[in-house]
């Protein structure tokens, strides 16, 4: 049962759906846009949820949804005559027939119930020209009761003549410690292991509740700062060997562009190697584990540190920055991770 007060930051797109019910001031057309994982359908939900609400109530410091009369309690169970999902029959796009029979065709009926008729359409960025032109003719002469809600996490997907005509609120990135506090408190994750996810996650509360529920980061994450303790005592073959059984696809998921790595696993990988360096240095700064992001490991982490300099420190995260940039160019991935993991083997 989700309101206002369970949105993790996002401060300027609650004040402006606040501002929206408190005073009826609603518009036609909404664009909340930001990346895949961020929390863009939780919040249309729930500003549906309260603008279809029959008995809003002033909770802390919202205007939330009763939760208890009969709009709310169908919305709850996504099945509101008036809060309608717009689905489309291909994965990959949304056709014009999608928005012709599901949204414009059925716009001219009222709500069945409610005060408003509200539209939700997910991965709006997947919307044809033509579907986006479709919509744009009920957006020009929106009969008064609808609120079109698209979700995108591209909105430059768009046709600027949509984009003006809808209110864009833009996610932004949640603070880590926001994060943090949730996963703790509401999700029960114990504290090491929900900083490093808030940590991994960049903002993103969906990667974090994902990373926080994954074995396969949890094991990512272990096997990899083996890897990199075994790291001096192995011939260059058998530590590309193990970085391949690592960052292999798992069966059954999206196969990968790059030969046998998993797009997914390759930056979890690198990220996981970036904040174990940048751990080392904080640790030989400050001889405390307080600021470490991998808390679990600080027995390694010290271990390092008495016998490398900041400076072979610095030499490893400038070498991790450049074979970054060489694949994301397409250098060939084996190569450019080959290069950097024997430079960290000469260092370590
Ligand atoms: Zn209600």
């Amino acid at each position: 049962m989700a309101d206002f007060s369970d949105i993790i930051d996002q401060e300027q797109m609650k004040e402006h759906m606040q501002h929206g019910l408190k005073n009826d001031k609603v518009s036609h057309a909404y664009i909340i846009s930001g990346e895949s994982g961020s929390g863009k359908e939780f919040i249309a939900r729930i500003f549906a949820k309260a603008l279809q609400c029959q008995n809003r109530q002033e909770r802390g410091d919202y205007i939330e949804s009763c939760n208890e009369c009969p709009s709310c309690v169908k919305a709850l169970s996504e099945n509101h005559p008036d809060i309608i999902t717009i689905t489309h029959e291909k994965p990959g796009s949304i056709g014009v027939d999608d928005i012709r029979q599901k949204l414009r065709d059925d716009v001219v009926i009222k709500p069945y119930e409610s005060k408003y008729k509200i539209y939700i359409i997910p991965e709006g960025e997947k919307m044809t020209p033509a579907a986006q032109n479709a919509l744009l003719k009920t957006l020009e002469e929106p009969p008064s009761y609808i609120v079109i809600i698209i979700l995108t996490s591209n909105i430059n997907a768009f046709l600027p003549t949509i984009i003006s005509r809808c209110i864009v609120l833009p996610m932004k990135v949640a603070r880590d410690d926001s994060i943090r506090k949730y996963l703790m408190e509401e999700c029960h994750v114990v504290d090491y292991k929900a900083m490093l996810c808030a940590s991994f996650a960049r903002g993103n509360v969906g990667k974090a509740l994902d990373l926080a529920s994954n074995e396969r980061f949890e094991n990512l994450k272990n096997e990899t700062i083996e890897l990199v303790s075994k790291l001096k005592h192995l011939e260059i073959h058998d530590i590309m060997d193990r970085v391949h059984t690592l960052l292999e696809p798992v069966e059954g998921e999206e196969k990968s562009s790059k030969k046998g790595i998993d797009p997914g696993q390759y930056e979890d990988f690198m990220d996981i190697l970036i904040f174990l360096f940048r751990d080392m240095l904080v640790y030989k700064a400050t001889g405390s584990d307080t600021h470490l992001i991998f808390t679990d490991k600080v027995s390694y982490i010290s271990s390092v540190t008495a016998d490398i300099s900041y400076e072979e420190i610095g030499n490893i995260i400038k070498d991790m920055e450049i074979a970054k940039s060489r694949i994301s160019s397409n250098v060939n991935i084996d190569l450019a991770l080959e290069l950097m993991l024997l430079g960290m083997k000469e260092h370590l």
